[in-house]
């Protein structure tokens, strides 16, 4: 009694949003917390700075990608408006 059970990073969600959509959750935040490998100095060193904007650790090149990974369709089509600062 009085345990918290354990649900791995899905837990703050508890039971509001169902089976699959807590799975689906898990696997968004399972791809934001690993890295991601940069489009400008080919690194595995890209972590999320916040929805949608993904920073470089190597070459600090910033842009914007998906909300839980930086490379989605509409990620490309954004890649190309908002330019890093060492793209010049
Ligand atoms: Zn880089």
């Amino acid at each position: 009694m009085g345990r918290t059970k354990k649900v791995g990073p899905a837990g703050g969600l508890k039971a509001r949003y169902g089976a699959t959509v807590r799975k689906r959750y898990i696997e968004a935040i399972r791809d934001l917390k690993s890295p991601h490998r940069c489009p400008h100095c080919n690194a595995n060193a890209v972590k999320r700075q916040s929805v949608g904007i993904w920073k470089c650790r190597k070459c600090e090149f910033t842009f914007t990608g998906g909300a839980y990974s930086p490379s989605t369709k509409l990620g490309a089509t954004a890649r190309r408006a908002a330019r890093g600062p060492s793209e010049t």
